[in-house]
């Protein structure tokens, strides 16, 4: 009986009185097109939202870039991509102690890097160097970089940077000839002399498995690629990401006493392999600049990652001064504000990046609310005994 009155009372209803009661905007009636990029969904969960303006502990900054080298001209030139005066107020108000300027170049543009940061304000700012690459063609190169790193140590520099060029770039004549290996004997004498030294080095080797792939639709971070295709790495003669990997951890056998510092986490989307590494070669630590996006997306495996190799995570950002083109290294309060939110809370689904759009992925993340005790060797300790500072 219900049933047929129901029937009966809509087919009562005319058009027009339907209209009445629809809603102001007439109903969609076919699914409409929209581009990706155009897609910025507001998230409708009603959850915690902590803003943590300061850390709780002094922070150092184990991987920023305040410069770059220009090599266009006779001599390597330092590129600075701001002033100590302008970032100094930003790092009182976020109690971030120290910043390590990890490019902090060679030979004369080194020397400018010390004067300009880390002479004027030694507890701000820590410069390292880098291996002056463009000389590998010169037949003493092996020799000619270790005594570089010597060098650079009188100088007052505080480790070495290498970067993802060493693998991915350089070629045997510099730009052009075959990929130059992680592990090339070359080197050698390099991280030897770091090791003698007492200067970490702070390595980034390969990239986001993903950049290893075709820029397709089953790509994670088909945004980011599609943007920047020259940063993807899939075909031509590179090397795969387990391959160049796997010669690092060549390099981390072969020297000992030295100690690398694996930035990006090492590799942030495979915490149990890098958890392999870290239990196989004690003369290692991580650094998780620019991967709490990878971190932040698995909070249950990452935290328990924190618990287990509390003692060599370091904290880093990737922070570069104008780094437009990386949201998620852009210097400033906001970046340093998710960073800490990631750590000390345990809010869920936030922004990794101070972008409109997750610019490594449409992902968001989860905070893991690390406890006092490792808050306090994350944010510094681990840092400063490895530069050889007062903890
Ligand atoms: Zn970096």
């Amino acid at each position: 009986m219900l049933q047929i009155s129901r029937r009966n009372i809509l087919a009562g209803l005319t058009a027009s009185a339907l209209a009445g009661i629809a809603p102001a905007q007439t109903p969609q009636s076919k699914p409409q097109p929209l581009d990706l990029k155009d897609f910025e969904p507001k998230s409708m969960l009603h959850v915690q939202e902590t803003l943590v303006a300061k850390a709780r502990f002094p922070v150092i900054d184990f991987h920023t870039h305040l410069s770059f080298t220009n090599t266009s001209g006779a001599a390597p030139k330092a590129n600075f991509r701001a002033k100590p005066e302008e970032i100094l107020p930003s790092m009182d108000r976020k109690n971030l102690r120290m910043m390590v300027n990890l490019t902090g170049g060679y030979g004369p543009a080194l020397e400018e890097n010390l004067r300009y940061w880390q002479t004027p304000h030694p507890d701000r700012f820590a410069v390292f160097t880098e291996p002056w690459f463009s000389k590998i063609v010169e037949p003493n190169y092996a020799q000619f970089q270790a005594d570089q790193i010597v060098q650079a140590k009188k100088l007052g520099a505080r480790g070495i940077k290498v970067l993802k060029t060493l693998g991915l770039y350089l070629r045997d004549n510099v730009t052009t000839g075959n990929l130059i290996k992680i592990d090339d004997p070359r080197f050698d004498q390099m991280w030897e002399a770091a090791g003698a030294s007492k200067m970490p080095i702070a390595i980034h080797t390969s990239d986001p498995e993903a950049f290893f792939l075709p820029i397709d639709r089953f790509n994670e971070r088909f945004e980011e690629l599609n943007a920047h295709p020259n940063w993807s790495f899939n075909g031509r003669d590179y090397p795969s990401n387990r391959e160049l990997h796997e010669a690092r951890l060549r390099v981390i056998v072969r020297h000992p006493k030295t100690h690398f510092v694996l930035l990006h986490v090492g590799n942030a989307e495979d915490l149990t392999w890098v958890s392999e590494w870290l239990d196989k070669y004690q003369n290692t630590s991580v650094e998780i600049g620019a991967r709490i996006g990878e971190l932040g997306r698995q909070p249950r495996a990452a935290r328990k990652f924190f618990d287990k190799y509390q003692d060599r995570i370091l904290f880093g950002t990737d922070a570069v001064p104008q780094g437009f083109e990386t949201p998620q290294q852009i210097f400033g309060e906001k970046l340093y504000e998710i960073y800490y939110r990631f750590l000390e809370t345990e809010d869920e689904y936030f922004d990794y990046a101070p972008a409109p759009v997750p610019p490594q992925g449409r992902w968001r993340i989860y905070g893991l609310g690390l406890p006092d005790k490792i808050l306090r060797k994350v944010y510094h300790a681990n840092a400063a005994r490895l530069l050889g500072m007062k903890i």
